[in-house]
């Protein structure tokens, strides 16, 4: 008789080792909860975090890392003692310097590279320049340094995987044959999609009066904080479109920011001959990084059936440039190019932290950022040393503009 099972055993794979940079963050967990669930593809190798010892020191427990690595010299000192404590052999080091040994290591083989802001961008070099499997969560790298990682990229030899469920929609639609321009491959244009944030309705005057406590409740992803302040700025969807830019070689217009409530259809790709396709899912984040870990082959990642007849109805409309002025910023910055998007990202970082602080409006966070961009002399990009004097110089102006109006 014939034994179906017999053909169905599954291939061995190699093992891959993972570093996953900003472990203690909301993408960190969902990676590690995607990794729980393959033991047998992927061991840990090394993780990150800025401050939180208790939440590294649980995920080391858990994990068992060879390397664990923590930005403050205090806080790793910590964990080296609590680990010791229950005999842990994992290794602590401490530093932004060893976050890039980390992610360059020669035994590593995949880098999830999901710190949050600017702070990603050497890590994220490094693996690039290591040629390593990159899972790039961390867009501020793209929309500071576009053209010098991307090349790194392609000079290390390194596979990039966008995470952003956004640019890995569209990556997943895109043809598999791939081709430097667009319009080789008959694409037309993408189409980013945007939840609209928890403010899609509200009016001017409401937008004025927003409260912390009320742009950090993101309506369909949970996420950390200055990323839910980017979605409900539409500053998200911004960054985005640059991260579009620099990932597809795709033109400013060449980019549509469709605003879809559902958060369904993550992105579409638009052919010459009229076909519009599209990836759906119900809103996880363990899609895309389940999508990144496997590739090219698909992964159990945890995530329920998509279920198209309780949702009913997609719904679809324009951003409005008026209430949402963080998405015209990021446009005219990616056409201004140079170090604008940097100056823009740093600006952003700066005026998100304040509004966190409770020391800004919400409406304050455009006008900070348009006014830091249009005192800034654009320059074209040669270095990324040139990129952080940029960033520092960006941060710098914006702080004193703070302190200024206060
Ligand atoms: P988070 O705030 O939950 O986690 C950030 C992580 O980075 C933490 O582990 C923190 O310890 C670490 N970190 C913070 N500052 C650091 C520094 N200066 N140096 C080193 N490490 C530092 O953020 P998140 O929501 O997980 O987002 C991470 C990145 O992924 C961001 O760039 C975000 O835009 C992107 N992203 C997130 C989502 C999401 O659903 N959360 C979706 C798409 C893209
Ligand atoms: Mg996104």
């Amino acid at each position: 008789m014939h034994n179906a099972s017999a053909d169905h055993q599954p291939q061995p794979v190699a093992i891959q080792h993972v570093t996953i940079l900003g472990a203690t963050g909301t993408i960190g967990v969902q990676t590690l909860d995607v990794i729980s669930q393959h033991a047998e593809r992927f061991k840990v190798f090394a993780l990150t975090a800025s401050t939180n010892v208790k939440g590294l020191f649980d995920l080391c427990k858990q994990y068992a890392p060879q390397y664990a690595v923590m930005l403050h010299s205090e806080a790793a000192a910590e964990l080296a003692i609590q680990l010791k404590a229950i005999g842990s052999n994992t290794i602590v080091l401490q530093g932004e310097d060893a976050l890039s040994e980390v992610a360059a290591h020669e035994q590593v083989d995949v880098v999830m590279a999901a710190i949050v802001g600017a702070a990603g961008l050497h890590p994220a070099m490094a693996a690039a320049r290591a040629g390593k499997r990159i899972l790039l969560a961390n867009k501020e790298t793209l929309v500071m340094a576009g053209n010098l990682f991307m090349q790194a990229v392609a000079e290390g030899g390194a596979t990039l995987l966008p995470i952003d469920s956004e640019h890995n929609a569209i990556f997943q639609v895109m043809p598999h044959q791939r081709s430097k321009h667009l319009a080789d491959m008959g694409v037309k244009r993408v189409l980013l999609t945007a939840s609209g944030g928890p403010f899609r309705h509200a009016s001017l005057a409401e937008l004025q009066a927003v409260t912390r406590a009320q742009a950090l409740n993101h309506p369909n992803w949970v996420m950390g904080p200055k990323i839910t302040i980017d979605s409900a700025t539409m500053m998200n969807k911004g960054l985005e479109v640059i991260e579009a830019h620099w990932l597809f070689n795709a033109s400013p217009a060449q980019i549509e920011v469709v605003v879809h409530p559902q958060s369904v259809i993550h992105s579409m790709v638009e052919y010459i001959d009229g076909s519009v396709l599209a990836q759906l899912g119900n809103p996880d984040m363990r899609t895309p990084i389940a999508y990144g870990l496997g590739y090219p082959d698909r992964l159990a990642s945890g995530v329920g059936s998509l279920d198209l007849l309780k949702i009913g109805q997609l719904d679809f409309c324009a951003p409005d440039p008026m209430r949402f002025p963080c998405l015209r910023l990021a446009y005219e910055a990616l056409t201004a190019g140079g170090t604008a998007p940097a100056i823009l990202n740093a600006a952003n970082e700066i005026a998100v932290e304040a509004f966190l602080a409770e020391t800004i409006g919400f409406m304050d966070i455009p006008v900070i950022i348009e006014s830091i961009l249009s005192a800034s002399q654009i320059e074209e990009v040669a270095s990324i040393e040139q990129l952080v004097a940029v960033d520092a110089q960006a941060r710098q102006s914006a702080t004193r503009w703070l302190k200024n109006r206060s």
